[in-house]
């Protein structure tokens, strides 16, 4: 896509929060080019909260936005959708602390997108080209990012339980990959993980209605995984989630080893903070950039 886009007409959902427990409804609105995501708490006389790095609050179990003390928790499944999906502009307006959750995937806000229809702009979108690569590590987890001229993804997970274990995926995040592949991938947990987890004041509102849940050698949900790496797939979607807050489309690939929520949020910080380490580019420069490497 060569040119910024917002949604056609206003959409709207209505859920509970996964951590809070609270009931919400979300609509989304066309917002003006360069624009960004931006949250409205209708309920906080429309305060708003961009979807940037800047905001972030929280990145344990899920990550939050925070701006003059005002939160929006559980970003990450909606700006993974607007991101992989290519909408750059959009106001969300939203009536409480935190995104709903809907079916724990991104299915329902990919649908919400599609309902709401993709206008394009005339200004061009302009891309951050990573230049160098860049490493985050602790604990054995590790997340990279590598030079390229597309979006490309890299994820490993592993978890000791016999239906998930040792997990791999390699993806250029497109919208038609990321609506088959990763979208309909939902959040996951593990029962005896639960009690500590709601002394934590978390998953209040989690249910097998949106979260997978394993217990000890099994699934608990009837209907079983939607793909046998269905774990996988909901990390790949939560990592774009977080990349998201970079505010602008990215070219370059992430390689993930086991991280979580900090460890994306800390590359993304670490890029943002050295410029460096990107550029700033149209698709004009980029296609042309292409063209003259593959003449000499
Ligand atoms: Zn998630």
């Amino acid at each position: 896509m060569q040119f910024e886009t917002t949604v056609v007409r206003a959409v709207e959902a209505t859920g509970v929060g996964l951590h809070s427990g609270v009931p919400v409804s979300i609509r989304i609105l066309p917002a003006p080019p360069s624009t960004g995501i931006v949250f409205v708490r209708t309920d906080l006389d429309n305060f708003q909260v961009p979807a940037s790095w800047r905001y972030v609050a929280k990145v344990s179990y899920a990550t939050s936005l925070m701006r003059q003390g005002v939160l929006i928790s559980t970003t990450e499944h909606l700006l993974s959708v607007f991101y992989s999906m290519g909408i750059d502009n959009a106001y969300v307006e939203i009536d409480n602390l935190e995104v709903p959750i809907l079916d724990g995937s991104g299915l329902p806000f990919v649908d919400l997108l599609r309902r709401a229809g993709r206008r394009t702009y005339r200004r061009r979108r302009r891309f951050m080209r990573i230049r160098r690569p860049v490493t985050v590590e602790a604990h054995g987890k590790r997340i990279s990012i590598l030079p390229a001229d597309r979006f490309l993804l890299t994820c490993d997970i592993f978890f000791d339980h016999p239906l998930v274990g040792r997990q791999s995926l390699d993806l250029e995040v497109t919208p038609e990959h990321y609506a088959t592949q990763i979208a309909p991938a939902r959040t996951f947990g593990f029962n005896y993980e639960l009690d500590q987890l709601r002394n934590m004041g978390l998953i209040r509102g989690a249910s097998l209605e949106n979260a997978v849940c394993f217990d000890r050698r099994d699934i608990m949900n009837p209907e079983g995984l939607r793909f046998r790496d269905e774990c996988c797939r909901h990390k790949a979607l939560d990592l774009i989630g977080d990349l998201a807050l970079i505010g602008r489309p990215l070219l370059g690939h992430v390689i993930a080893e086991r991280a979580g929520h900090a460890m994306h949020a800390a590359l993304v910080a670490r890029i943002m903070n050295d410029p460096s380490l990107y550029e700033i580019v149209s698709f004009d420069q980029l296609a042309m950039r292409v063209a003259s490497a593959l003449v000499s």
